[in-house]
């Protein structure tokens, strides 16, 4: 990939990369991810956003089943990676400096002297503002704007300006809501969260402080909540709630405009990770293996049910030792019957490599289970400990980000753009609900879609 030819050291672009909508990014960003050897990218981008860019991409985020990079092993990831001459790209959800500790970011990166440019994002703020049609100031409503944030639960503040904007809000709504009261604001005041602001699942929710204060659960993470009398001008069908929401499964349609629809799209590439042969002859000898090492509990869900299509079971791998990184890797084994002989923590490469000598897995035969893009920094970890590695591709990158993440409640329509796709999607959707409409690109992939949908 490009390097960059001034200096020895690497480069360093931390990017705010917008509340969702792929097509948010800044065309500075872009161009910057294009030119990046390495993506470290947040939890609230999108498998989308990065999918486009070559660059091997490190994920740093928290789901709700996986540890999180801790600040401290994201630093260490960056600058291992400038100072081997990378070109490093620190993607982070909507802007850099807005709640996005960007700022300690460049600390460590002056101290280590790694030269470094920031290129801002569309905040969530502002995202969330556009398309939800709520403007954050107004003439003779509001004047003034401030950005507050509801964590921790005991530091939330009530600034005095007209209208406040709460980040960080999914389980504080109603402490954020008795801070503002507190400041002598009344009960009536209108209050707006939009979750999952930009996005095809966009949803916002109003009513005054009152309502919410006496509502349970009102919003599920991302979420912002935004108080002020400009709310008053909210309109429940705003133009991105107009637009239609339509899925495209593989294939680059053109024929649905920007102007009426917002696309979700479900890549499809292959309808195999690894070619079938590479596979049968893996999963033949699978009882071979001194070590079978599964980095996610995706590729555990997606090894056994190849396991299974070879004709094998888990007593083949009875002569192996399984280590797992995670705990949902070893909660996702234990469906199948097996307890995980080493759980590791993930951590940063360092950290894993100690964890692996501790544990006595060296200078073995390991097979590595996992999605078609490698997850090098684990590769490295364990070459460090003498192993020799075997990558198996069990499953596609982005798929099971995919699989997690498109919520077909909020579809309209679907578009499938050949019957292998159809088949990938049905391995994930046993039903499509009968409310949104499908099309597809020919008599073909509708024949598939009748065979495997039934209808
Ligand atoms: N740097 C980011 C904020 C990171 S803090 C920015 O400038 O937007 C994380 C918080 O941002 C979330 O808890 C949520 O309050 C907000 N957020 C980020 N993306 C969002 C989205 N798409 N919809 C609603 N809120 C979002």
């Amino acid at each position: 990939m490009k390097k960059n030819n001034q200096q020895e050291k690497g480069y360093v672009y931390i990017i705010g990369a917008g509340p969702g909508d792929p097509d948010l990014l800044t065309l500075k960003a872009e161009r910057a991810l294009h030119a990046s050897d390495v993506i470290l990218y947040d939890d609230l981008v999108t498998s989308a956003l990065v999918d486009r860019f070559e660059g091997l991409k490190i994920y740093t985020g928290k789901r709700k089943d996986s540890h999180h990079f801790e600040q401290d092993a994201i630093n260490e990831e960056i600058v291992r990676h400038a100072l081997r001459g990378k070109t490093v790209a620190r993607l982070k959800g909507g802007d850099p400096f807005v709640f996005g500790r960007g700022g300690e970011e460049i600390d460590v990166l002056r101290q280590h002297r790694i030269d470094y440019e920031i290129i801002p994002g569309i905040t969530a703020a502002h995202g969330a503002s556009s398309y939800s049609e709520i403007p954050l100031t107004m003439r003779k409503v509001s004047s003034s704007v401030a950005f507050c944030t509801g964590h921790p639960i005991n530091k939330i503040q009530a600034p005095d300006a007209d209208t406040l904007v709460y980040y960080m809000v999914a389980s504080s709504v109603h402490a954020v809501l008795e801070a503002v009261l507190k400041k002598g604001r009344s009960e009536s005041t209108k209050v707006a969260i939009v979750q999952n602001a930009t996005r095809y699942n966009q949803q916002v929710f109003t009513g005054t402080i009152g309502e919410f204060l006496r509502r349970d659960r009102v919003a599920y993470s991302p979420a912002l909540l935004i108080i002020g009398e400009n709310i008053n001008h909210f309109i429940e069908e705003n133009w991105f709630s107009r637009k239609k929401k339509v899925l495209t499964v593989g294939g680059e349609p053109t024929h649905f405009s920007n102007r009426d629809y917002v696309r979700v799209n479900f890549p499809c590439r292959r309808e195999e990770a690894a070619e079938r042969s590479v596979l049968e002859e893996c999963f033949n000898t699978i009882g071979d293996w001194p070590v079978v090492f599964f980095p996610n509990r995706f590729a555990v869900k997606y090894f056994f049910s190849y396991l299974m299509e070879f004709g094998r079971d888990v007593r083949h791998l009875s002569g192996a030792r399984i280590c797992t990184l995670g705990r949902p890797a070893a909660t996702e084994l234990q469906k199948y019957g097996i307890l995980s002989d080493f759980e590791l923590e993930p951590e940063s490469p360092s950290a894993i490599a100690g964890m692996l000598k501790d544990g006595g897995i060296s200078a073995q035969k390991v097979l590595l289970p996992g999605s078609n893009l490698v997850d090098s920094y684990l590769v490295n970890a364990l070459e460090e400990e003498g192993n020799t590695v075997t990558p198996l591709s069990v499953y596609l990158h982005g798929k099971h980000e995919q699989e997690e993440s498109i919520d077909l409640d909020f579809i309209d329509e679907i578009w499938f753009s050949s019957p292998s796709c159809v088949k990938n999607f049905s391995a994930l959707y046993r039903s499509i609900p009968e409310r949104i409409t499908v099309t597809t690109a020919d008599g073909e992939t509708a024949a598939e879609y009748a065979r495997l949908f039934g209808s």
